[in-house]
């Protein structure tokens, strides 16, 4: 799960993060906080969710790296684990699939074009084109 650091109160030690598919705050505890620096408001940081008797927290929260793109989780429909998949990249470093870390099943594969998409486009250009066309023949002959 990801949330934006909304709060901080470094003398009582808690602060809240907001989380965009709730639109609401999570409360967190700095023990959970698993990183060197201080969090920040605006934050980007990745979590897990524990319910409590006294309500939903964040647990195991780790600053996301503007830089890299953020680890989804997903759920394997084979094994049925919510898992961070692993990326394999090609012979030139392109990232070539996702693959389970459990039960190493492919996930998503990375590069492959969509065919049909293309051709659909394709389709679209030419009857554009031949519509064009044909209104422009009976322009002609009309006014001829
Ligand atoms: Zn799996």
């Amino acid at each position: 799960m990801y949330g934006v650091i909304n709060n901080y109160n470094p003398k009582k030690d808690y602060g809240t993060i907001f989380v965009r598919d709730f639109q609401s705050d999570i409360f967190f505890y700095i023990s959970e906080w698993q990183n060197r620096s201080q969090p920040e408001l605006g934050q980007l940081v990745e979590f897990d969710i524990m319910e409590t008797e006294l309500g939903a927290v964040a647990v195991s929260i780790v600053v996301v790296d503007p830089n890299k793109p953020p680890k989804q989780r997903t759920l394997c429909p084979k094994c049925t684990k919510s898992v961070i998949p692993n990326l394999y990249n090609n012979k030139k470093g392109a990232p070539e699939y996702l693959a389970c870390p459990f039960c190493q099943s492919t996930l998503q594969v990375f590069g492959k074009k969509s065919l049909k998409k293309d051709i659909v486009w394709i389709l679209g250009v030419v009857a554009l084109g031949v519509a064009i066309l044909i209104f422009t023949i009976m322009k002609i002959y009309r006014f001829i």
